[in-house]
């Protein structure tokens, strides 16, 4: 059976379509942005999700610029990522989530 690839959004590896992270740049939305609170897909000229209505611009921790809710700040690259506290989890979750989208526990603050 044939598998079919498809550029990734970010950084235009051809990636199963079916993947869930490119194993190039390490996105985990490689065909697309998503809410990182509700996993719907999104685009960039929504301001808020329609999913869960959650804002899609924050201010970036590292250079207090507001940006898009990306897996990485527009304007200084720093990333939006955190790890999830919980040792049996630790998936990658947005900086700002108070629960961890994968397992459901509270994240702590760093
Ligand atoms: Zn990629
Ligand atoms: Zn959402
Ligand atoms: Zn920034
Ligand atoms: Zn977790």
């Amino acid at each position: 059976m044939a598998t079919y690839k498809q550029p990734c959004f970010h950084c235009g590896e051809f990636i199963g379509r079916d993947a869930h992270l490119c194993p190039v740049c390490g996105s985990r939305s490689p065909f697309g942005y998503r809410c990182p609170s509700c996993m719907k897909s999104i685009e960039k000229r929504q301001t808020v999700c329609s999913g869960c209505g959650r804002s899609l611009t924050v201010v970036c921790p590292a250079c207090q610029q507001p940006t898009f809710v990306d897996e990485r700040c527009e304007r200084c690259g720093a990333s939006l990522m955190i790890h999830c506290a919980n040792p049996r989890c630790g998936e990658p979750q947005f900086f700002d989530l108070t629960k961890c989208t994968a397992c459901g526990k509270k994240i702590k603050e760093p």
